[in-house]
């Protein structure tokens, strides 16, 4: 899969690029990372891509000439804008974008990008909550590993991407490691009993546990997209859910 991010502040990648499961997934040729610096892309010699708003007021625009011309430099791709007023990011999303070949994030500063960019482009607008950051970079690098992570190896373990929260809509399990015993608190016997099928059931209770406990409205979601199986609904019965 590739990924790129079209930015005016490329050095903010290289931690992403320099370790963990990212890095990793590129080192593996899994993952074809490439960042834009859009000043390479300004029409002036100063090598802009900001300006004063149309109409007043404090903050600056970036301007269209530079994102059309990058984003025609690097040709086809799924246009991600990074922006507080998109549609929410969530694991579903995630899945979406990381079943595609190719995603481009325009990271924004400021105001944002000129209104023609989304005109013209017509990106796909994704926030990543009911709040403002400063940049795009983050909320793009923040998308990039919560997809590069659901392709198949980049994270060594499939199956612990499988068990992560939300994967089956549900969160996850706790988990333990060593010592046996932390401080007066011991690891629940039953992880220590070496019977797997007890502790497969007991994973999978503490996980509806934990979506009842801190997350019933994913329970509701589950439930509808037929996410819950027999033995699901059996422990929600018993834990007085349904
Ligand atoms: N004036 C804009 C906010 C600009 S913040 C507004 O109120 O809609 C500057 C840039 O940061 C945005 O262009 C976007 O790229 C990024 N950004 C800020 N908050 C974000 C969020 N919640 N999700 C995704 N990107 C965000």
């Amino acid at each position: 899969m590739r990924i790129d991010f079209v930015t005016i502040f490329p050095n903010m990648f290289a931690p992403l690029l320099a370790e963990g499961v990212i890095a990793r997934g590129v080192k593996q040729g899994l993952l074809d990372i490439r960042v834009w610096d859009l000043r390479d892309y300004a029409s002036d010699r100063h090598r802009s891509t900001d300006d004063e708003a149309y109409g007043g007021g404090p903050g600056m625009v970036m301007l269209g000439e530079p994102v059309f011309r990058c984003v025609e430099a690097i040709g086809d791709g799924h246009l991600v804008m990074t922006s507080p007023q998109g549609r929410r990011f969530d694991q579903r999303v995630a899945k979406e974008l990381g079943d595609k070949d190719h995603v481009v994030f325009l990271c924004g500063r400021y105001e944002g990008f000129d209104h023609r960019v989304h005109e013209e482009l017509q990106p796909d607008e994704i926030s990543i909550g009911d709040f403002v950051v400063s940049g795009g970079e983050l909320p793009a690098m923040l998308m990039a590993d919560a997809i590069g992570r659901l392709i198949p190896g980049v994270v060594g373990n499939t199956g612990s991407v499988e068990e992560d929260s939300f994967f089956r809509g549900l969160l996850d399990y706790p988990h333990y490691t060593r010592p046996e015993e932390l401080r007066g608190r011991r690891v629940p016997d039953i992880l220590l009993s070496g019977h797997h099928e007890n502790i497969r059931k007991w994973r999978k209770e503490q996980a509806l546990r934990a979506t009842l406990e801190k997350r019933p409205d994913l329970l509701e979601t589950a439930e509808l997209h037929g996410n819950l199986d027999d033995e699901a609904r059996e422990i929600l019965r018993r834990l007085g859910k349904f």
